[in-house]
This record gives C-alpha cells, sequence and structure tokens, in this order.
C-alpha cells in the first residue's frame, strides 16, 4: 500500500468513526479523488487502458465525426470541450484530425487531477482548464466529448433488504479495511417501479453527478447549439445489479481494500443520460455499439492506410482496430451516445 493510499483509508477510518458510515458514493468519491490526483494510472504500464491509448484511429474518427457536424453547420465560433481527458491522447488525435480538414477551435478541459492535467498540457499546450462546468465558454456552440468519463463518477448504491429499500453503506472492516453493508431506509421513489418488489439483496444504482452535469451540459447545448459525444460501458435501460469495480494492474481488486489505490468504477446509466437530454430538449442519437459507430466511420479504411504506410506496423494496427470493434472486446461493451441542439444536422455512424 502506497503512503497515499494509507492516508486515505485512515481519514475515511476516521470519518467514520467519528460521524458513522459513509455512503458508497461518498467513499468512491474520496477513494477516486485521491486516485486520479495522485498519478497517471492509464496506459499498458498503468492500471488501465482506454481507447484513445490503443490507437489514434480512435480519436481520429473523433475528430472526422466532430468535423462533419461543424461542416454542415458551420457555426461562426465554437469550442471543444473535453470532460477528464486523461493524457490528452484522444484530444490530440481529434484535433490533429480536425486541423487538416480545416478547423481549430479553442480547447477546453474540465478536469480536477493536477497529475493528469500535467499530461494534458503536453499533449494540448494551448487548452484551458476549468475545475467544472461553470466556467466553460457561454457564447458559442460547444463540442464535447467524454470518453470513460461518467463511469469514474461516485454511483449511490440503493440495496432491497426485508426492512425495505436502503442506502449501500461502507463500515470499517478489521479484516479487509472496509466493508458495505445496508444503511438507513430511503424512500422508495428513487427505486423505478418495475423494481420495487426485486429480490433481496438486489442493488439499484443512481449517479447524481452523472445526471447533473449532463442536465448542465445539456441545457447548455440547448441554448448555445451544439453537440456532445459521450462513450462508456454501460447500460442502455434500466437495470438492478451491482456494477462497482476496482481495478489495479489490469486485473479486478476488492473495492473496499486499499481505497484511493485503484480505479473505481460504475456501469453509466445511458437511459438516464438520455433523458436528462431529452428533458432539457435536445435531440438524441444512440446509444450504438462502439464497433458499429467506428466502422460506420470508417476505421477499416483508416487501418488499411495507416498500414500501408507503416508496414512494419502492420499487425498492430489490425490488432488494434479489433480490439477497439470486435463485439468481444470493446466493440459491444462499449456504447456512444450522442445529444445534440435541435437545429443542429444529425450526427453520422448511427445508421440513422
Ligand atoms: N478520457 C480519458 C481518461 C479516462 S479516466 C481516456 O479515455 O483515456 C477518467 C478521467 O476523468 C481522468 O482524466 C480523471 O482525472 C477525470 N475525472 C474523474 N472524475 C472527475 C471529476 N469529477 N471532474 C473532472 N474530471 C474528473
Amino acid at each position: 500500500m502506497s503512503p497515499d493510499s494509507a492516508q486515505v483509508a485512515v481519514r475515511l477510518a476516521q470519518q467514520i468513526e467519528a460521524s458513522g458510515p459513509v455512503s458508497v458514493a461518498e467513499y468512491m468519491r474520496v477513494a477516486n479523488t485521491a486516485y486520479y490526483g495522485r498519478a497517471d494510472p492509464l496506459g499498458a504500464a498503468g492500471d488501465f487502458i482506454t481507447a484513445p491509448e490503443i490507437s489514434q484511429m480512435f480519436g481520429e474518427m473523433v475528430g472526422i465525426w466532430l468535423s462533419d457536424l461543424w461542416l454542415r453547420h458551420r457555426p461562426a465560433a465554437c469550442y471543444y470541450v473535453e470532460l477528464g481527458p486523461g493524457r490528452g491522447t484522444l484530444a490530440a488525435d481529434a484535433l490533429r484530425t480536425m486541423k487538416r480538414l480545416g478547423w481549430e477551435p479553442s480547447v477546453h478541459f474540465v478536469e480536477n487531477s493536477p497529475a493528469l492535467r500535467a499530461k494534458q498540457v503536453q499533449a494540448v499546450p494551448d487548452a484551458t482548464f476549468h475545475d467544472n462546468l461553470e466556467t466553460l465558454p457561454t457564447d458559442a456552440p460547444l463540442f464535447v466529448v467524454a470518453n470513460e468519463f461518467f463511469d469514474a463518477l461516485p454511483i449511490r448504491q440503493i440495496v432491497s433488504t426485508l426492512g425495505g429499500w436502503r442506502e449501500r453503506v461502507v463500515v470499517q472492516d478489521g479484516v479487509s479495511g472496509f466493508a458495505a453493508m445496508p444503511g438507513a431506509c430511503v424512500t422508495e421513489d428513487l427505486i423505478p417501479e418495475q423494481f420495487r418488489t426485486a429480490a433481496m439483496g438486489s442493488i439499484y444504482e443512481l449517479c447524481p453527478e452523472a445526471s447533473s452535469i449532463m442536465h448542465q451540459l445539456s441545457a447548455r447545448l440547448a441554448q448555445q447549439g451544439g453537440v456532445m459525444l459521450v462513450i462508456d460501458y454501460g447500460y442502455t435501460q434500466p437495470a438492478l445489479g451491482d456494477t462497482l469495480q476496482a481495478v489495479q494492474s489490469h486485473t479486478y481488486a476488492d473495492p473496499f481494500t486499499n481505497p484511493g489505490q485503484h480505479d473505481l468504477t460504475a456501469h453509466v446509466d445511458f437511459f438516464e443520460l438520455s433523458n436528462c437530454a431529452k428533458n432539457c430538449g435536445l435531440l438524441v442519437a444512440g446509444p450504438s455499439d462502439q464497433g458499429a459507430w467506428l466502422s460506420a466511420l470508417g476505421i477499416d479504411q483508416r487501418a488499411q492506410i495507416l498500414a500501408a504506410a507503416n508496414p512494419s506496423r502492420a499487425a498492430d494496427i489490425a490488432s488494434a482496430r479489433n480490439r477497439l470493434v470486435a463485439p468481444d472486446a470493446m466493440g459491444a461493451l462499449f456504447k456512444i451516445l450522442a445529444t445534440y441542439a435541435p437545429d443542429w444536422p444529425q450526427p453520422e455512424g448511427f445508421g440513422l
């Protein structure tokens, strides 16, 4: 256990001792703030790898998709916005592609990790940083991208017990540090009607921060114009289930040991994100499978061009393309959702 991680565990233990159990959401917030704040967790040598780190083709397809909308709508001015840009790789690949098509928007990153901001400056030196959405520019359309951002936001877990639906809370546990158990009762209104009589032990997850970020940004897009692309793993219809997971060095770990030492994530509720956008008057395309979307945008043609230009790397390029597209790799697990202002063109790649 690193000293940082030990400190997080001690702080959480003290908080629990002083004021009682914390919600799963609070636990996840404290753990992930420490985790992302301390170092760069991405890449083959890190804890997990994301699509833009697998191949430049991913960011290039995002750049093509954004450019197509920009070319068809031609706003006088606009901004590229990315939520949680990691190492800035996706942005750098997308912006390079956009520049080739004659488009160089100013770049705004919403990022709260000092360690990752340092990496992002190297990848995109001109980026302006924001702690949250509040300070994003208000005077022109936004082209927003969020890849594996929403899955890192804290979730609440509500568990069905003999005594009704209860908040799942985290307590201290002598053996493994922490453990989760049912806490105080919550109002049944939080649970979709079809799940209210679910079996004992069933878990329903909510991500209040995801909903509020989506509402806030959707209201901006409705007012300022623009589009948003959300890429993540998750479910497309309301669902029950415990999806909280910890990943360290590319393997699964117990989420309730060593907080701050591994990446805590949960599946993203695309049904809820879509509804937030629709409630603000936006139109929605998808969610679609990542593999289908990348194929529709021409990843195979791009792979061929790259392989022809770099014959010695042809096998690597083919394998990266497969990782991103194949249904048994990331192609079906990851979903793509686009939201856009009603007077904007229909986005490509969704088989509309
Ligand atoms: N999009 C990148 C990184 C994904 S990891 C990629 O695909 O490679 C999640 C990213 O979201 C990290 O950059 C992390 O620091 C950032 N992040 C997590 N929670 C955040 C929050 N509440 N506000 C801003 N950034 C956050």
